[in-house]
């Protein structure tokens, strides 16, 4: 065993067993506050309610946690136990060129991933979404989405794939630096692409209607200085109860979308509010922010696997005889994960602090009681426990817990 094989156990059995902790702090926090609604949310949300969300989360973090203990045997076995060697010295008897060896055992490899988390898959959409009630989805749709999906990873995952690892062999020791361009370019242009030409694969998009909502977003939109392609309603409840609003695009191409399902529950002046957090977003340059931080990320990322590509003690201490650059691609795909684990606590703060600039923006521009009652209303309807415990989601949660959050709005000197 060399010694990264031993760094490597050390760093899956950490950020494992750290994981497991945390799930097991929210599940037990959780319950403990399971028999009364807190102070702040006691006219709002009921008893019963609370309880649903409660049991709601609790059966989403068992599920989570059965999800992370197949995770680490599936990475153990791909690694270690020789799976991802199998892969590559496979394709390597088929003598193709190295780029198509590559592109197939990698395919491989992900391929069976997929099929292997499927049952995990439809447990949490047929059992756990179902029993909860927000589940709309039917067997015929889920494997029409998971056709969906392969045709679209054929047709825009493997030639980018390829170009990629011809690229790792054809253009020398820099080819890390071509890479990362290359993926930055490619990944900014799906961006632009998603909402006009991949988000209409899955979904219907309908342009709101005119009407009293119409002219309060384009007032609302007037006030902030905010260009968009157009504000459309996705047809969510295809799939699920689950209500939300989001941007999707850039440049010239955003568009503002809310869930069908977001647009029954709330009022107007509620959906205005949601829609300024969000706008809130892009004119607090959250956006850019959060791009310019993966562009950072993607190259330091490619930097190191330019390091580790000549690194014999990389590949076989992962359980891979044969180097090459599309195993070493591979290998760091699936190992890196369990390194940066640990700064996701800093990644998670970053967004919070985005989510409170995000309301004040809100506050500012249109009503903070409106946006207030608006975030009770999506606590209630999607079942979020609104008591969480504060390491848990201090670790994880990219908004900040619902107490704290209101809280901060109801302080905001602006609060009309
Ligand atoms: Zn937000």
């Amino acid at each position: 065993m060399n010694t990264f094989t031993i760094i490597f156990l050390i760093a899956l059995t950490l950020s494992f067993m750290t994981q497991y902790w945390l799930s097991k702090r929210q599940i037990k926090h959780v319950l403990d506050h399971r028999q009364q609604v807190p102070d702040a949310f006691k006219e709002k949300v009921s008893l019963e309610a609370h309880q649903k969300a409660a049991d709601y989360t609790v059966a989403k973090a068992r599920v989570s946690d059965f999800d992370s203990i197949l995770g680490v045997i599936f990475l153990l076995i791909l690694t270690l136990g020789g799976g991802i060697g199998m892969a590559f010295n496979f394709w390597s008897t088929l003598d193709f060129s190295p780029v198509v060896t590559g592109l197939g055992a990698i395919t491989t490899i992900f391929l069976v991933m997929h099929v292997l988390e499927l049952p995990t898959s439809i447990y949490q959409t047929f059992v756990i979404e179902e029993k909860f009630g927000f589940n709309r989805n039917t067997p015929k749709q889920f494997i029409k989405d998971q056709f969906t999906q392969l045709l679209l990873m054929m047709i825009i995952g493997l030639p980018i794939l390829a170009l990629i690892i011809w690229i790792m062999d054809s253009v020398g020791p820099l080819w890390w630096l071509w890479a990362w361009a290359i993926l930055i370019s490619f990944s900014l242009l799906m961006s632009w692409l998603f909402p006009t030409v991949i988000a209409p694969l899955f979904n219907k998009f309908t342009p709101l209607e005119e009407g009293s909502l119409k002219q309060r977003i384009h007032g609302l939109l007037e006030r902030c200085g905010f260009k968009s392609k157009g504000i459309f309603i996705m047809d969510g409840s295809k799939r699920s109860g689950h209500g939300n609003a989001y941007f999707t695009g850039i440049g010239n191409n955003k568009r503002i979308v809310f869930f069908d399902t977001l647009v029954e529950s709330l009022d107007d002046e509620e959906l205005e509010a949601v829609l300024a957090h969000e706008l809130g977003h892009f004119k607090c340059k959250h956006v850019l922010k959060m791009l310019g931080a993966t562009t950072v990320m993607t190259l330091i990322s490619f930097a190191v696997l330019g390091w580790l590509i000549g690194e014999q003690w990389f590949y076989t201490g992962l359980g891979v005889t044969e180097p090459s650059s599309a195993a070493a691609l591979m290998l760091f795909m699936l190992v890196s994960p369990v390194f940066t684990f640990f700064t996701q606590p800093i990644s998670a703060f970053f967004q919070r602090k985005f989510e409170f600039e995000a309301d004040d923006f809100a506050a500012n521009n249109a009503k903070a009681s409106m946006l207030i009652s608006g975030l009770v209303k999506l606590y209630k309807e999607n079942a979020n426990t609104l008591t969480p415990d504060p390491l848990y989601s201090a670790f994880h949660y990219s908004h900040p817990p619902a107490a704290i959050r209101i809280a901060h709005l109801e302080n905001n000197p602006v609060n009309g």
